[in-house]
């Protein structure tokens, strides 16, 4: 499988899942464009050693993906964007009385509306190549529900909703657009939430890990984000060329409990 001179713009995608994704399209080939907010000597590095590494061209742009503006302008400066990985995300968890307004609008506008927005961008240059693949990271709960992750969940159900409608608007082309769903996936986002879960249940990490982060995922192991990136490749692959408008979970059957 050959992704060669396609170009990937994959948000958030100086750690974790975006990373992983990032490093499985550039093996298949794929020049490569890294993102996030930030724009520090250390981001560029890891563009660099990824080029050296998989011999393909590998950009870091900054924007930030809470703006709608900075979401359109990554793509523009991209050039090309065959491949869009929509994967920036943010996570918060509160009951819904004490959620804080700021963290709402926050994980809405980086979770959900900027798949909007850089979907919008690319759209008319995979037109113009005749050839597109989208790719939204949601997540189990785009599927199914937490409490007290409100603004995650209704942004993760929100993607797989555009993600139909982004697959209904561009059906008869060859472009697709379909979902990713993870559930755990040992990524930094997951680590933030190990110590909290820990003392909130009197455990160990181990213990927290074990007994109440993976409580959900029958298989009690955590995805790889290779295993991520490894169906994102699938999913840009001639193979899945009539796969659209659908989600593929990748969550050790989490969601069919
Ligand atoms: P992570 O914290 O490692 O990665 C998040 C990425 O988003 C980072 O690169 C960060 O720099 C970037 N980012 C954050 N705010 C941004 C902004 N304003 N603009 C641009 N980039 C921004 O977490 P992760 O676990 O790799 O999460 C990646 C995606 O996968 C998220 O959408 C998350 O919801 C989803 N996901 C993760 C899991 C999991 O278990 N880790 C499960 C399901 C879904």
């Amino acid at each position: 499988m050959t992704l060669s001179g396609k170009t990937a713009v994959i948000t958030g995608s100086n750690s974790g899942i975006g990373l992983g994704v990032a490093r499985e399209l550039a093996r298949a080939g794929a020049n490569v464009v890294l993102n996030s907010f930030t724009d520090r000597d250390e981001d560029h590095k890891l563009a660099a050693d990824m080029e050296a590494e998989f011999g393909v061209v590998v950009r870091y742009i900054a924007a930030d993906m809470s703006k709608g503006e900075d979401c359109r302008a990554l793509i523009e400066k991209a050039g090309a964007c065959d491949i869009l990985v929509n994967n920036a995300g943010i996570q918060h968890v509160s009951p819904i009385e004490d959620f804080p307004t700021v963290k709402w609008d926050a994980i809405i506008a980086i979770n959900m509306s900027s798949a909007f927005h850089t979907t919008a961008a690319a759209l008319p240059m995979m037109r113009k190549a005749g050839w597109g693949r989208v790719v939204n990271i949601a997540s189990a709960h785009g599927l199914t529900a937490s409490p007290y992750k409100g603004a995650y969940v209704a942004a993760k159900h929100g993607v797989v909703g555009f993600t139909k409608v982004t697959a209904l608007e561009t059906a008869k082309e060859d472009i697709t657009c379909n979902a990713i769903c993870p559930g755990y996936v040992h990524t930094p986002l997951v680590d933030a939430q190990i110590p909290d879960t820990a003392k909130k249940y009197n455990m160990t990490e181990e213990e927290a890990i074990e007994k109440v982060i993976l409580e959900r995922q029958p298989s009690k192991q955590f995805a790889t984000v290779e295993q991520i990136g490894g169906t994102a490749v699938f999913l840009c692959s001639d193979a899945a060329a009539q796969i659209t408008g659908t989600t593929i979970s990748v969550d050790g059957g989490w969601t069919a409990l």
